[in-house]
């Protein structure tokens, strides 16, 4: 990995700097202090705004081959880069390297699929009035703030970047005060790519340096992914200017297990699609709705599996998972498991079994909660670590509505071998992902949004160039015989123009 001191500050128009507080990185396997840098202020985001809006106008004079060729080259450099960039997130938020790596590598995917996508931002044309040509065209909004959470770093910043830029915006990127390493890493490459200075600026701060991005005035689109509460504020923030927003908030997401299902699949995907990443993943099946007559057996063979989970060094490619971020992440996931505890739910916790943990890492077990009411708080809030509320339900009906009970709205998955079932489930589950008999699939080419709490809009598929670009609707009157819009009456007839 390259030095570490050269990521001492914001990267504004091609640059590091920033006049800001401090910001010490903790490494969360030992709770170490491992880097400091300078934070951004309010010029440092004036000054990222302004080199974005100039560089936008650069990028828009490329043509759409061009800026395609930059995107695909920046796809080559974080394939180049995948070890390097995969152990900054390692670093700084723990993520296991046996998950960073081949994630770092399959970003790469993302940056080529919105090239192809360049020359493909298509407009209409509309049979609207006799006599007139009437198109539609779509613009770009221009310079677009991205506010990103900690919890996949890497894959969060190349999404919402690439479909910005392919779109022809610029972007400021404001990471999360836990992850801005990787985020440095990404913009300089984008440099590297050829991409012109001040496309992919990237502020360092916390909550302020983002809600400086988020209330600026010249940034008319805002693209957030993190909690809810956060995402409200900037909704409202951005709402005073019109600004557009693409929400990508939390989740609560049910996992449902019919009596009938492939129960090896299922528990292999229920493992997984919990505990990876210990927990810290939006759309985590964080709900186990099991059918009553199945619960034991499942349940069982859950915990037997879970109980394999390795828990330790992140760096050691041995173990599963790593701690959780944050010691403040530790603490509410401790807290809300004791609250759960002293309500009557029974908490089985995986055995430590993982190589290479320090007393003073934020490492948690993998948990199972039973005997939960399913309006008890571990049953409806996220909770952002490693831990499965179990809920038996008895007809495909209350397993419906016990799926949909909670705020959120971002995934479900469906157990069963009953086709109809599977349909119907997947019709009136209220959630923007549904994956049936399978966990987690994601590709760039599928929108990834929530329903109700759990935001609006997406930044991958097609569908996201809604969010990044505004629509313009054009009309040429081309038919001499087409009427022209005016008052007859007032017409000076003894008059030749
Ligand atoms: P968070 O809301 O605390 O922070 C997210 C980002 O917002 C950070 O960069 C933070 O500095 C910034 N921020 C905080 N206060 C702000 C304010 N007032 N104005 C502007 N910016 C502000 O979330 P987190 O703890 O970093 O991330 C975890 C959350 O993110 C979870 O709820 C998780 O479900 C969600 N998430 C959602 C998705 C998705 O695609 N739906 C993906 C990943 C994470």
């Amino acid at each position: 990995m390259d030095s570490l001191e050269r990521f001492a500050a914001s990267y504004i128009d091609g640059e590091f700097g920033g006049g800001g507080p401090a910001l010490t990185l903790v490494n969360p396997s030992d709770g170490a202090p491992v880097h400091e840098l300078r934070t951004a202020d309010a010029d440092d985001v004036d000054a990222a705004v302004r080199a974005a809006a100039t560089s936008q106008l650069a990028w828009m004079r490329r043509t759409p081959a061009e800026r395609a060729a930059a995107l695909h080259r920046w796809a080559d450099l974080i394939l180049e880069h995948a070890d390097e960039l995969a152990r900054l997130d390692v670093l700084s938020v723990g993520r296991a390297l046996r998950d960073a790596r081949p994630e770092a590598r399959m970003i790469a995917a993302v940056p080529r699929y919105w090239a192809g996508m360049t020359d493909k931002i298509l407009g209409q044309q509309i049979p609207a009035v006799n006599g007139h040509l009437s198109f539609v065209t779509r613009e770009p909004l221009g310079v677009i703030g991205i506010i990103l959470p900690w919890n996949g770093p890497l894959g969060a910043f190349v999404e919402k970047v690439s479909v910005a830029i392919a779109c022809g915006n610029s972007v400021v990127v404001k990471p999360s005060e836990y992850s801005p390493l990787s985020a440095l890493r990404l913009a300089e490459l984008a440099v590297q790519s050829g991409m012109p200075r001040g496309l992919i600026s990237v502020l360092v701060g916390g909550g302020d340096v983002g809600g400086l991005v988020a209330n600026h005035a010249e940034i008319m689109g805002i693209t957030f992914t993190g909690s809810v509460a956060t995402g409200r504020r900037i909704a409202h923030a951005a709402a005073d200017r019109f600004a557009r927003t693409t929400l990508e908030l939390g989740g609560k997401s049910a996992n449902v297990v019919f009596a009938d299902a492939d129960l090896d699949a299922a528990v292999r995907g229920t493992t997984w699609g919990v505990f990876y990443n210990a927990g810290q993943v939006c759309c985590s099946g964080t709900r186990l709705l099991v059918h009553e007559d199945i619960q034991d057996v499942f349940v069982a063979e859950l915990l037997a599996r879970m109980s394999r989970v390795r828990v330790g060094d992140p760096l050691d490619e041995s173990n599963h998972i790593g701690p959780v971020v944050s010691a403040r992440q530790f603490a509410q996931i401790t807290g809300l498991l004791e609250r759960a505890e002293g309500d009557g739910a029974t908490i089985v916790r995986s055995a430590s079994n993982g190589s290479g943990r320090t007393p003073s890492g934020y490492y948690c077990d993998p948990t199972v909660v039973l005997d939960a009411d399913t309006s008890s708080e571990v049953a409806q809030r996220e909770i952002f670590g490693p831990v499965l509320t179990v809920i038996p339900f008895r007809t495909e009906q209350d397993a419906l509505e016990i799926a949909n009970g909670v705020e959120y709205g971002l995934a479900a998955k469906v157990w069963t071998r009953d086709l109809g079932r599977m349909l119907r489930m997947a019709h009136q589950l209220e959630a923007g992902s549904i994956w049936g008999n399978t966990a987690q699939v994601a590709s760039p080419a599928l929108p990834f949004g929530g329903f109700k709490a759990s935001g609006s809009g997406t930044s991958s598929g097609q569908i996201a160039v809604d969010g990044v670009t505004r629509a313009k609707a054009v009309s040429l009157r081309y038919a001499e015989d087409a009427p022209t819009p005016g008052w007859d009456d007032i017409i000076d007839t003894n008059h030749d123009l």
